[in-house]
């Protein structure tokens, strides 16, 4: 293998699936199958003893050894732990995801060969805690992460590459002007683009990050499970073994009221056997609120790009569960439009991210950037200020929410004492002004300050946006000679040598550990 040879790999890694994908040789975007000769592999970790498990067969032993399989960890991400202990222990939830990525990096190479280079895609509206948390999984995994990317702006390049937007570089093209609309399985987001030739611009971008297919995957359950109370007296979601199950026969049917008007879902407890049947319009009434919830968002998110829907030419759907047919009906009504699905559902998000690996590669070896990405930030960013009068803890917003990035906000502190030699600002994301209400990204020690300053001496501090939304910390004092330090320590992220151990272990695992 020549060091020349450095394939474009992106990863879409999603709570419930996560798909790889590279460029061909014609720089196109393909996913690659995984070890059981999926185009995606279901983002489970059964931890059997010694050996870890990751995809189908994980999955399949949600129902019978749930205690042993870890889902969903996307949805703990930012987290200190995942929330539930697996044989008795606590795993961060990077590292649940870390194996994930490392059973598509094994399985990648067995088909291309070896390489480490990879960038892997977040929701829009991950917070930079969230998004620190997804770089040190791809890094535990064996990875070079050379970008994350947002899954809607990675959806929308594989839509126009399809639509051949990229190729025609830079002429003064017609503007379109789409909103992304991706309903995962954990995730809910909204963004609204411009895409003009070859540059794709975020304008807003919205979501909920505990709202997607698994929800209404619970409604259902939540049905059959009420119909076999009718029948038996006694509750299957009670026992883990047999709510297990009902789950998976619950998604299964869900699946399946996408395209038939009724399914039925088997049902067995205490000794009780069951099919209960679910029509599609139950189902609907159902699971209103949670449609409802997308539609607001919708809304919002095409009000803060300053948009009414006449101005918007598609809406593209992306995830699993805009196959619902409920979704599509809304997003008709809500926006007068037919929704785009000409995009993969499950496949765009990776493939978009491939096209930015490409992109990545071309730019270190001098080439041309074949398109260009500007996105906004999703969270407003402030520091924590102590409110003079009643003493409450405040968020001072720097960086409004939906401002273009890259971005740089300056604030300037003042040192409370003489001498003083240390400043610490705590840095929050989030709309509320009280900053016990936001997320805390963390602290940064401002140390080594010039000795004898006078109190009430200026201590800039420079907060940079990157393009990827990952941020940076600046400390500037007028009149210093000597080094600053700045630390900036993150909240729930883990310490370097954690992060080195795990990369050893996990991807160390050989694929015969690894099925
Ligand atoms: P994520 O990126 O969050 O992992 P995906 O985009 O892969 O999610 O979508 C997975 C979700 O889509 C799951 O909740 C799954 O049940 C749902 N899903 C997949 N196919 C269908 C379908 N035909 N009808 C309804 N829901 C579906
Ligand atoms: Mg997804």
């Amino acid at each position: 293998m020549t060091s020349e040879f450095t394939p474009a790999i992106g990863i879409d890694l999603g709570t419930t699936f996560s798909v790889l994908a590279r460029l061909d040789d014609k720089g196109r975007p393909t996913t690659l199958v995984n070890a059981e000769g999926e185009r995606s592999t279901p983002s489970v970790v059964l931890f059997d003893n010694d050996e870890v498990v990751v995809g189908r067969e994980a999955l399949k032993a949600m129902a019978t050894e749930p205690t042993k399989v870890a889902d969903g960890s996307k949805r703990d991400m930012g987290q200190r732990v995942y929330h539930k202990v697996i044989n008795g222990k606590q795993y961060p939830p990077e590292v649940i995801a870390a194996f994930v990525l490392n059973k598509l990096r094994v399985d990648a190479i067995s088909q291309i060969g070896p390489f480490s280079k990879v960038v892997i895609t977040v929701p829009a509206y991950f917070d930079e805690v969230r998004r620190k948390a997804t770089q040190d999984a791809g890094y535990m995994a064996g990875f070079e992460v050379m970008d994350i990317i947002n899954e809607p702006t990675a959806a929308a390049i594989a839509f126009g590459f399809h639509q051949g937007f990229s190729r025609d570089h830079g002429s003064p093209d017609q503007t379109h002007r789409v909103m992304v609309y991706d309903l995962g399985g954990g995730t809910f987001d909204v963004t609204v683009m411009e895409i003009t030739g070859s540059r794709y611009t975020t304008l807003a971008t919205d979501g909920d990050v505990q709202l997607g297919g698994y929800d209404w995957d619970q409604r259902l359950v939540d049905l059959v499970a009420e119909a076999f109370i009718r029948q038996h007296f006694c509750d299957p979601r009670e026992d883990p073994i047999a709510a297990g199950k009902l789950w998976r026969e619950c998604e299964d049917a869900k699946r399946t009221l996408s395209t038939r008007p009724k399914a039925s879902v088997p049902c067995d407890y205490r000794g009780f056997s069951s099919r209960i049947e679910i029509t599609r319009e139950q189902f609907e009434e159902a699971t209103r609120d949670l449609v409802d919830r997308t539609r607001f968002t919708m809304c919002q998110t095409l009000k803060a790009a300053g948009l009414d829907w006449n101005d918007l030419d598609r809406v593209l759907l992306t995830g699993g569960s805009t196959r619902m047919p409920m979704v599509r009906a809304m997003v008709r009504q809500v926006s007068g439009k037919e929704p785009d699905t000409s995009v993969a559902a499950d496949e765009a998000v990776a493939h978009g991210a491939a096209l930015r690996a490409g992109l990545l590669l071309d730019k270190a070896r001098g080439k041309p950037p074949a398109f260009h990405i500007r996105n906004v930030n999703s969270h407003s960013l402030g520091v924590v200020g102590l409110d003079p009068t009643t003493k409450r803890r405040r968020n001072g917003i720097l960086i409004p929410r939906n401002t273009p990035i890259p971005v740089t906000a300056k604030r300037v502190f003042k040192t409370q004492k003489e001498n003083q030699r240390s400043v610490l600002v705590e840095v929050v994301e989030g709309e509320s002004a009280s900053a016990d209400e936001c997320t805390t990204v963390g602290r940064c020690t401002i140390k080594n300050l010039p000795l004898h300053l006078p109190a009430g001496s200026p201590v800039e501090v420079q907060f940079h946006y990157s393009p990827n939304g990952r941020l940076k910390v600046r400390v500037n004092v007028p009149h210093a000679d000597s080094e600053i330090e700045t630390e900036f320590t993150r909240e729930n992220s883990l310490p370097k040598e954690h992060l080195d151990g795990w990369r050893r272990y996990i991807s160390g695992l050989e694929p015969t550990n690894y099925r």
